[in-house]
């Protein structure tokens, strides 16, 4: 059977001596694993969109236990992130999240757009690393079944204050008047809008918005221990980004 669908390589192994084998988020299917055969077999423009971050318009071949690339044209490369290290590091973590986090032969457009945009952000080097690894990190939290309920104070409904208490288990808000003893982590307005920002847009305006330098450290910090917290999984190219930051 053929399928035709576009797709980014998030993760590349070799297997034998010219075969390989790549995992790919895909719009239509989801992560998908393929077979690419040995590079006297498949035409050249095919093996750069084949390797790791390579994004391109595919033609699947499924066989009787795996997808075999049949062709592959490449739309985008990413190519000026292989001569940064760090931005590099945070690309390959960015594809091990949505490796973890997208579904499986299931339709992921969404997941897609979020990992091209995010990777061409990266590339232009316009916004800060933070910025993007947080945006992306909560809006795949989102997309995959776990976003967190920012509307409201859980307790009397207020939608704002100085502050409010983040509860980083169970994903709810609560303001100072309702917080007990277990309060949580105290969040500035700055960082509660930002973060309803990239639960609630809609895809195209996700990395719209400002914020100070200082609040784009504390979104960053709650949004990956938000989403530590949840997936509960030693993701490799995280602990390696953050020993090139600091
Ligand atoms: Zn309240």
């Amino acid at each position: 059977m053929n399928m035709n669908t576009d797709g980014l390589v998030i993760k590349e192994n070799t297997t034998g001596e010219n075969d390989r084998v790549i995992t790919l988020l895909t719009r239509d299917y989801g992560i998908i694993r393929a077979f690419v055969r040995g590079a006297k077999s498949i035409k050249s423009r095919s093996v750069s969109a084949t390797q790791l971050l390579g994004y391109s318009k595919l033609s699947l071949y499924k066989g009787k236990d795996a997808y075999i690339v049949d062709d592959a044209q490449p739309r985008e490369i990413f190519f000026g992130l292989r001569g940064d290290i760090e931005r590099l590091a945070l690309a390959q973590y960015l594809c091990e999240l949505a490796a973890e986090l997208a579904p499986r032969e299931a339709e992921a457009a969404e997941y897609l757009s979020l990992m091209l945009n995010s990777l061409h952000l990266l590339t232009e080097g316009k916004r800060p690393q933070p910025f993007l690894k947080a945006v992306a990190e909560l809006r795949m939290m989102c997309l995959s079944g776990y976003m967190p309920d920012l509307v409201a104070c859980s307790g009397c409904g207020a939608f704002g204050g100085d502050y409010m208490y983040f509860n980083i288990e169970d994903g709810s808000l609560i303001c100072s008047g309702c917080a007990g003893r277990e309060k949580g982590r105290p969040l500035g307005m700055g960082v509660i809008t930002a973060m309803r920002h990239i639960c609630y847009s809609e895809p195209k305006k996700i990395f719209s918005f400002t914020l100070s330098d200082e609040s784009q450290k504390v979104l960053a910090d709650i949004c990956e221990a938000y989403l530590l917290m949840h997936i509960q999984k030693k993701f490799k190219t995280l602990d390696f980004y953050k020993q090139l930051r600091s």
